[in-house]
């Protein structure tokens, strides 16, 4: 599926951190772009999300409402991983939007078999669309539960900035991924010398 994030490698390690990643900003976030998300995240299969992009012209008032969900709960994840980031306290409503997604989630995983290979689907028994942000919504909330200890980190990049979860073994990780703003502060950092000789 041809979609502006279909092919973007997910770098966060955890869900939540990879949809808080989502660019650009959150309004501009379009329904094709979620659910390109949704397919590169594995959250649904790419039949699902071909069949979830066509509602875009069947039901646009459907996907109107959920696509302000959706952004909430953008805005919601940024502004609480950015205090677990800093090891800020944040205000209790703060998590509001994703209470909100688990309450009307209820569902199921399911053993699905494609490729040859076995796999956990999501299956709500909801008909209503939310139900495509519970998977996220539950990845943010377990994050939240690990609180202050949860190894919540931004890439040191100034102008990347992307969240991630630093689950490496001696926890001293600084980039999103060490081929993109790794290298390039390497080669940097080296011309930075070679000029100051
Ligand atoms: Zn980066």
């Amino acid at each position: 599926m041809q979609t502006p994030n279909g092919s973007k490698k997910l770098i966060a390690g955890r869900l939540a951190l990879d949809f808080a990643n989502l660019t650009p900003a959150a309004h501009d976030l379009s329904w094709s772009e979620f659910v390109g998300f949704l397919v590169n995240a594995r959250v649904v299969s790419e039949e699902r999300g071909t069949r979830l992009e066509t509602l875009e012209r069947s039901e646009p008032g459907a996907v109107d409402t959920v696509l302000l969900k959706i952004r909430r709960l953008r805005e919601c994840a940024r502004a609480v991983f950015s205090a677990v980031e800093q090891g800020r306290e944040f205000p209790k409503t703060w998590v509001a939007p994703i209470n909100e997604i688990l309450r009307v989630t209820e569902g199921h995983d399911e053993l699905m078999a494609a490729d040859g290979r076995w796999r956990l689907e999501y299956v709500a028994r909801e008909s209503g669309l939310e139900w495509l942000l519970a998977a996220i919504a539950r990845s943010a909330a377990e994050l939240i539960v690990e609180g202050h200890a949860a190894p919540v980190k931004r890439c040191a990049n100034p102008e990347c900035r992307l969240y991630f979860y630093d689950d490496s073994r001696t926890r001293q990780r600084r980039w999103c991924s060490m081929a993109v703003c790794g290298n390039r502060h390497k080669v940097a950092a080296f011309l930075k010398r070679k000029s100051g000789r």
